[in-house]
């Protein structure tokens, strides 16, 4: 075949797609006792939701976003001529500023009353190199709260997201959460100009991103991978010693809230997660199977309170976390999960001959009204391959219209496992399958 599908994205084959609905439907069922209830916003949105929503400084807005603009609008463009900023769009690289922009352009928390708790799912888009765990395609579930800063919040979606990854099937123990604070606008700008005099005094041993980070975002040289950026940062300013009295206090009830429901945790304060928007709880869940240790993150989020604000809505505290589909996959597959089978039907209807065609026809539609799945032959195949067929489609059973029978006002209905056969009338077909 000549045309291929774009590199980093991938069919999910029936097989796959049966089992990310089932994923997707877990997550809402468990997410609804929790009260989040689903939202879809579009796949593209203005660019500048993101550039002020994620940071033009950031690497998803710097260099990962896929930028859209129209036939006439590019044809403008090429000719020099000027395109307005709001005909500029780009496919989102994450879920929770277009949640948060619907949120305050529908005024749902107007209507009714904070806090409002709302779970999605779909597809993102990052203009990355594809390798295992990195698509630039993917899909992520994830769930906002808006309206409310009280620590509750954080902790119940921490314990939300970890009981998620168990109910797929990723035991306890192949999971490791991360949880860390960054502070909020009174006590971050502090800690912010601390690292980066620290990156500046070490400049010569940091690599050239963190270098550059120093003036854009220089929390993000905290969770650099580069090995000798790794060991510089080890020994950089601590932001628990900048936390103001506030947010000492929402960390230390988060981290309460955590234990008193048994949740096991790891502190770390190199954990700043990679967008701009969060203030204070952070976290991440990585797992140790399937991925090495770069890509072993499954899920994360934290609070963002200045983001509604930052798009242009009331100023509105928020929490929020995404998960990845394609990462828990492959931590599934590692541990030896093997993908459904797709339904097959309670019956299979073969003719034996030409004559039978449009009862077969007519009975199926009836069959499928009643609510039975049920397929038959539509390539006129001989009786023997439409049996072959049947078995490969594993049919419960099937039913043989021959011309004798039909004649005779009866159909030979034949169970496929026990390998039994009884003739049932025609006028009861339906109701006897
Ligand atoms: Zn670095
Ligand atoms: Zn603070």
């Amino acid at each position: 075949m000549a045309i291929k599908r774009p590199e980093g994205t991938k069919d999910l084959l029936p097989a796959e797609a049966q089992f990310w609905s089932q994923f997707r439907q877990t997550a809402f069922d468990l997410f609804a006792r929790y009260g989040y209830v689903p939202l879809e916003t579009p796949v593209f949105e203005k660019t500048e939701l993101f550039v002020r929503g994620i940071g033009e400084a950031s690497d998803v807005v710097g260099k990962e976003m896929y930028n859209a603009i129209s036939g006439g609008n590019l044809a403008k463009l090429v000719a020099g001529e000027h395109v307005r900023s709001d005909s500029r769009f780009s496919l989102r690289p994450e879920g929770t500023a277009g949640v948060v922009r619907a949120i305050a352009q529908n005024g749902l928390l107007q209507e009714g009353g904070a806090p409002i708790k709302v779970a999605y799912a779909g597809p993102m888009f990052r203009a990355e190199r594809p390798q295992n765990g990195r698509q630039r395609q993917f899909n992520q579930v994830g769930i906002e709260c808006l309206g409310t800063d009280d620590p509750s919040v954080d902790a119940e979606g921490i314990i939300m997201l970890m009981r998620f990854f168990e109910a797929i099937g990723i035991p306890q123990d192949k999971m490791t959460l991360l949880v860390n604070t960054l502070g909020d606008e009174s006590c971050r700008p502090a800690y912010r100009e601390a690292l980066k005099n620290y990156i500046v005094d070490h400049s010569a041993e940091l690599c050239e991103d963190c270098q550059r980070r120093a003036e854009t975002n220089p929390l993000r040289a905290l969770d650099c991978k580069e090995e000798a950026c790794a060991h510089v940062m080890a020994g950089a300013p601590r932001i628990e010693d900048f936390l103001c009295d506030a947010c000492k206090e929402h960390y230390a009830q988060v981290k309460s809230y955590l234990d008193a429901a048994g949740m096991a945790y790891v502190e770390d304060q190199r954990l700043v997660r990679g967008l701009d928007y969060y203030t204070r709880t952070v976290f991440e869940v990585q797992v140790s199977v399937g991925m090495d240790n770069n890509q072993n993150a499954i899920g994360g989020g934290g609070r963002y309170d200045k983001l509604m604000a930052e798009i242009g809505g009331a100023d509105t505290p928020g929490f929020g976390f995404a998960l990845g589909y394609e990462r828990c996959r492959i931590a599934l597959e590692a541990l030896g999960m093997q993908m459904p089978d797709p339904p097959a039907p309670a019956l299979y209807i073969a003719c034996v001959d030409d004559g039978q065609r449009s009862l077969a026809f007519q009975l199926a539609q009836q069959c499928r009204d009643a609510g039975i799945a049920c397929e038959f032959d539509h390539q006129n195949r001989s009786l023997k391959a439409q049996f072959k067929q049947a078995d490969k489609l594993k049919a419960l059973q099937v039913a043989i219209l021959g011309p004798d029978e039909v004649a005779a006002g009866v159909v030979k209905l034949r169970d496929m496992a026990s390998h039994e056969e009884r003739e049932v009338s025609l006028g009861e077909f339906v109701t006897s399958v």
